[in-house]
């Protein structure tokens, strides 16, 4: 876990100051399947703006993460680029809700924020490409390698036999 002190940094009111951090960043679980950053490791750039009332934080970064598109299953590739804002008042109250939560005691836990960022970053389906077409749920083969469909003979059945039926009733 990366911290950063923010009164390390001793700004005064109208400084800014750019830090850039090397931090660990974890996997994720979406619909059962894990998705691993690579590499681990990413350096994010902070840059923190005081004010006379509090800091602003700035949070920019890359991140790259690789797991099985759910469609297909292929391996499936993510780039996220990631900007977040939080703002951190000088006298923070309880209950002070404008607050953000990843400073605590002039802490900044910035592996938490970056995690958090990342997870809301993420798409609600991972794909290999914005068309796969998935895996054939009639015979299991790849739709991307096959493309194929299948002669549908039950519901055809069905209808004829309804056609049957009218065709006796109207006759
Ligand atoms: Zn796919
Ligand atoms: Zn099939």
């Amino acid at each position: 876990m990366t911290d950063l002190d923010l009164r390390s940094l001793r700004l005064l009111p109208g400084d800014e100051k750019v830090v850039d951090k090397e931090i660990a960043l974890l996997g994720f679980e979406l619909g059962g399947q894990a998705y691993v950053p690579t590499p681990d490791r990413v350096t994010v750039a902070l840059k923190v703006a005081q004010t006379v009332s509090g800091a602003v934080l700035h949070l920019r970064f890359a991140a790259h993460l690789t797991g099985p598109c759910v469609r297909c299953l292929a391996p499936a590739v993510l780039d996220l680029h990631i900007v977040a804002h939080e703002y951190q008042g000088s006298q923070p109250v309880p209950g002070d809700d404008l607050s953000t939560v990843y400073v605590e005691d002039d802490v900044l836990d910035l592996s938490q924020w970056a995690h958090d960022e990342v997870a809301l970053a993420l798409p609600e389906q991972i794909l290999c490409k914005a068309d796969c077409a998935g895996i054939c749920p009639t015979c299991g083969k790849d739709r991307n390698l096959e493309p194929h469909t299948h002669e549908q003979s039950a519901p055809d059945l069905r209808w004829q036999a309804l056609a049957d039926l009218r065709d006796e009733l109207t006759s």
